[in-house]
């Protein structure tokens, strides 16, 4: 597509977000600055996170390290990088080097809180915001990471003792056989009771494109949106 036609498309689409974002927000009695939107580019084009940035969407988020670190040096302008998704602890360290990356997504086990505070030590960098990731799929291997529920309150204490990393609040992908507005209710609960510990760890990752609305009814302040801003994810190279 033309360069020109794609900003129109996704000019509109952003658009139809923030609008989107600060609906739920009012319906949930929320300010809408409370949520920040974090654009998913994975599989799309580093000019697609230029148009993103361009559009006012600064915090982009993407899930492969190896291919954030391209995009991180493809890019023209200066996105706020997110990593979204697992993460395996060999890739720790490139992805510490990308430069803008802003938090990790999808802490979920001690190695990798270990793997990360080591990395973020030897590159000298400022501390890192975490968040912790919790599994709510009551199935044995749901596939997504996550702790379980009972053992969040162990990793969050994990992250907030690192010294190279800061505790940002508590992450979820809702399992996509579930009720949303279960998972994301029982999410609250367990932000509320890890803010309760550590009362700077206040962010709540939920909501992608399919269930945002629910999130930010439950008190979302990063939801990670890709499919609506920037249409049906191409396939991976
Ligand atoms: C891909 C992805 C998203 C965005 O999903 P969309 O359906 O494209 O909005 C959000 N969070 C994580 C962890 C993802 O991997």
């Amino acid at each position: 597509m033309a360069a020109e036609a794609r900003r129109t498309q996704v000019r509109a689409a952003v658009a139809e977000m923030r609008a989107r974002i600060a609906a739920a927000c009012t319906q949930a009695g929320r300010s809408a600055d409370e949520v920040a939107l974090v654009g998913v580019t994975k599989t799309r084009p580093a000019t697609d996170a230029d148009l993103l940035v361009e559009l006012g969407v600064t915090d982009l988020g993407e899930n492969r390290v190896d291919e954030l670190a391209e995009k991180a040096g493809q890019v023209r302008s200066r996105p706020r990088w997110h990593h979204i998704g697992q993460l395996q602890t060999n890739k720790v360290r490139r992805l510490v080097a990308v430069p803008g990356l802003v938090a990790v997504h999808g802490v979920d086990r001690p190695k990798l809180v270990a793997a990360l505070n080591r990395a973020v030590t030897d590159a000298g960098r400022e501390p890192l915001p975490c968040y912790a990731q919790v599994d709510l799929d009551p199935r044995p291997d749901s596939g997504r990471g996550g702790v379980r529920p009972d053992d969040l309150a162990a990793l969050a204490d994990l992250i907030d003792a690192a010294d190279a990393l800061t505790l940002a609040g508590v992450m979820t992908v809702a399992p996509p056989a579930g009720d949303p507005d279960v998972a994301f209710g029982t999410l609250r609960d367990l932000a509320a009771a890890v803010r309760r510990r550590h009362p700077a760890a206040a962010g709540i990752s939920a909501g992608m494109s399919g269930d945002f609305e629910v999130a930010i009814r439950h008190g979302a302040t990063h939801v990670r949106v890709g499919a609506l801003l920037l249409g049906e994810r191409h396939a991976r190279r």
